[in-house]
Parts: structure tokens; sequence; C-alpha cells
């Protein structure tokens, strides 16, 4: 066998390697911790191999040494449209770029959220007024295919992506001699799955009583940046809560339900296969902002005239050092309940119940260990702090 179903640990469900078969025997399906996943029919396969040359599953740390992090460039920057920087998770920049590009000819690739579905969609546009459809996070796996399909490697793109979709384009580019695309990632802490998703919508909707919604915003910034709630409107009705209180995020930002490749992804901090890379500039040199602001890294030679071209924008170079410390670089260590934890979501507990049982036990451990910490750095004062904590 030589294709991506030798390997069975670690797709990232990118959905590359479907548009890379020449046979077109490669599916994409959910699987049952709720991620996308490619499938080999291999009643069709003829053994080419084309798959694994863009897969991350095949992905060696050695001989992709041209693509060091520690070679880009830092920026501070925002986008000088406070409406915009407002509405967009860190600083705007993905809608600055995407403007720009529009405006200048190219195609703009990035996720939508499909409100029949209740899924995200990778979608393309060529217009300003639709940028608004793919700008904010979505804290869910993409589903790309649809518009992977479409990509014409004759025209111009602006392709927003995770770090794995772009390590799966890139590869396939190289492959293609494509040369008019160009890859836009963030970084990315890994992403929670479609069923948690699902799960917890169910909840809201009862909470709210609501059949349909009609507006999520997973950054709502109406008390600040650092303090985003996650927003859910439906029928006249709206559910708001901070992020360090509503279950969704608490699930997620206690790393529960990442899928498998993200607990030890090697595109998380290291290596960078994009042209630009975004994120938040969260961090000691932010902290009172409460507008957002985000971090560019630069890392090609077409990114750095593209940085130089988008209007609008304020721009500072910063040491690697402050990006460095705003990141999360580190391998995500998986836990023991993790399993236990996405099987329960095919069940019909409701997730108020699978989060007391399998989350907040984890919250807690991790209080402890916090508290120790801080009576360990800080003698009286931290017993003081804890006491009153
Ligand atoms: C799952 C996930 C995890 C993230 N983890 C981190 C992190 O650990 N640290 C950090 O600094 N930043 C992280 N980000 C990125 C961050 O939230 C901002 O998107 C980034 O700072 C750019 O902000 P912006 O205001 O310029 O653009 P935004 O308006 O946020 O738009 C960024 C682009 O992201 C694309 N996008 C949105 N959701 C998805 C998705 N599910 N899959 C693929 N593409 C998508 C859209 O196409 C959009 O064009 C994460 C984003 C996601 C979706």
């Amino acid at each position: 066998m030589n294709n991506i179903g030798e390997v069975h640990y670690g797709c990232t469900g990118c959905g590359v390697c479907v548009n890379a078969c020449m046979r077109k025997c490669i599916y994409i399906k959910k699987n049952k911790e709720g991620f996308y996943e490619a499938i080999v029919d291999k009643s069709k396969c003829i053994n080419c191999g084309i798959c694994k040359d863009v897969c991350y599953k095949y992905f060696d740390e050695l001989t992709n040494k041209e693509y060091s992090i520690y070679e880009s460039s830092g920026f501070l920057a925002y986008s000088n449209n406070k409406k915009i920087r407002r509405e967009s998770s860190s600083g705007g920049i993905a809608t600055e770029i995407s403007k720009w590009g529009v405006e200048n000819g190219y195609n703009i690739c990035g996720a939508s959220y499909n409100y029949e579905e209740n899924i995200t969609k990778h979608i393309i546009l060529n217009s300003v007024d639709e940028i608004k459809r793919i700008s904010g996070s979505k804290y869910m796996p993409s589903y790309t295919l649809d518009a992977f399909k479409k990509l014409d490697k004759d025209k111009k793109y602006i392709i927003f992506c995770t770090p794995c979709q772009i390590y799966g384009l890139r590869k396939f580019m190289n492959r293609n001699k494509i040369n008019k695309w160009i890859l836009i990632d963030f970084f990315c802490h890994g992403t929670p799955s479609i069923n948690l998703w699902h799960k917890y919508l169910e909840m809201i909707k009862k909470q709210i009583n609501i059949k349909n919604i009609d507006n999520i915003n997973f950054r709502d910034k109406k008390e600040g940046w650092h303090n985003y709630h996650l927003t859910i409107s439906g029928e006249g009705k709206q559910y708001s809560k901070n992020f360090k209180e509503d279950i969704f995020f608490r699930c997620f930002l206690n790393e529960v339900d990442l899928n498998s490749s993200c607990y030890n992804c090697k595109l998380r901090f290291n290596k960078l296969f994009s042209d630009i890379r975004l994120g938040d500039f969260w961090g000691p040199k932010c902290l009172k902002d409460e507008l957002g602001t985000s971090i560019i890294l630069v890392n090609s030679q077409i990114g750095r005239e593209i940085l130089n071209k988008v209007e609008n924008v304020y721009l500072e170079e910063v040491k690697f050092n402050d990006i460095e410390i705003s990141q999360y670089g580190r391998e995500i260590n998986i836990p023991k309940i993790k399993s236990r934890f996405q099987k329960s979501l095919n069940t019909k507990k409701d997730l108020e119940i699978i989060y007391k049982r399998y989350v907040s036990p984890i919250e807690k451990k991790k209080k402890v260990i916090r508290n120790l910490k801080r009576i360990i750095r800080r003698g009286k004062k931290g017993i003081k702090w804890v006491i009153r904590s």
C-alpha cells in the first residue's frame, strides 16, 4: 500500500489529498470524534503515492529546515479602522489584507460559518462586501473541499487557513508549480470537534428557547479583547458569556477535545509554510489594549511585498522574543479522559453533565497547582492572595 491509508493516526482533515489524487479515490468523512478525516477507496487506488506528498502525516522536520519560524520578521499590527478591528478576532489584519487582495485582482479563500448546517466551510469570494463572511475565528474544523476544488492554478488567490491546511496547500503548490497563491495561516492552539460544537448548540438553544441561530460571534469584544465573549443570537434572543465562564471555551481551552493531530502539532510554533502568519498579540506589550492587536510574521519575499502594499494598517517591527512570550509553543499533553470525553459527546447526556464529570476535576487540579506555585513564588503574600480568591 502506497497511500495515506497506511498511517491511521494524525489526519488533519485538511482535504488537500482529495484534490491531489488523480484517480479521485479519496473522500472526506466526519469521524466518530467529530473531525474530518481522509479515507482511501482501496479498490480504486493505484498506489501512486501522490497523496502522501501533500500529507502532514508524513511531515519530516529534518527535510523541512528552510521553514524555521526564527527566520521570520515580526510585527505588532492593527487596522486603523476601529470598526474592522472591533469586529475581528485580533487586530483586523486578515480583513485589511483581504480588502487589498480584492482590490488588486485576488480571489479570497477563507472560512465562513454556515448557519443552515451549523458547521464552518471554506468559501471563495471576490468582492469587498463579502469579506465579513470570513472574518473572525470559528473554533471548529473547517470543511475545505468545496472551495479547494474550485481553486484554479492560473488564478490569483489569498488563502486563509490553519497551519496544517496551509502545509498541505504548500506541498500541493510545490508539486504543481503553482506560484499565484498567497498562503496565510495563524498561530493555532488546535481545533475542538464538531461534536462538541453541536452538543453545545443543543444546550444553548434549550437555554434561550430558540430553534434557529442567525448570528454567532466567537470573539465578541463588547467587554474588551481580553475579556471576549461567545455571543449567539436567534429569533430575537441572545446568549452571551465571557470565555472564562462559557462551557464551550472551557472544554476547548482545557484541551480535552482537540483533534488527535493537534496535540503534538509540529506546525504550532517551529515550522511555517505560509507567506504570512497572524495571531493575537497577547502578553505584556498589549496588556492595556482592548480593541485587539495582531501579530504578523512575514515568512517570504511575497509576504513582505504584500505587507508593504496593504494600506490602513498600523505596523511596528518587534523583537522575536515579544512574539514568543505571547504564544503557546509547546506540545499539549493528551488528557487521560480525552477519549471518554469524546465518546460521551456521542451519547444523549447533556453537555453540562459531561463537563462536570470530565472537565471540572481538571480545572480544580489546575487551580490547586496555580495556587501552590503562587505561594512558592510569593511566600506570605501568595498565601493571602489564595485565601482571598
Ligand atoms: C481554531 C483556531 C485556533 C486559534 N488559536 C490561536 C492561538 O493559539 N493563538 C493566536 O494568537 N491566535 C489563534 N487563532 C487565530 C486568532 O483567533 C485570529 O484569527 C488571528 O489573530 C487573526 O486575527 P484577525 O483579526 O487578523 O483576523 P480574523 O478576522 O480573525 O480572521 C482570520 C482568518 O481566519 C480564518 N479562519 C477562521 N476560522 C477558521 C477555521 N476554523 N479554520 C480555518 N480558518 C479559519 C478566516 O478565513 C479568516 O480569514 C486561532 C484561530 C482558530 C480558528
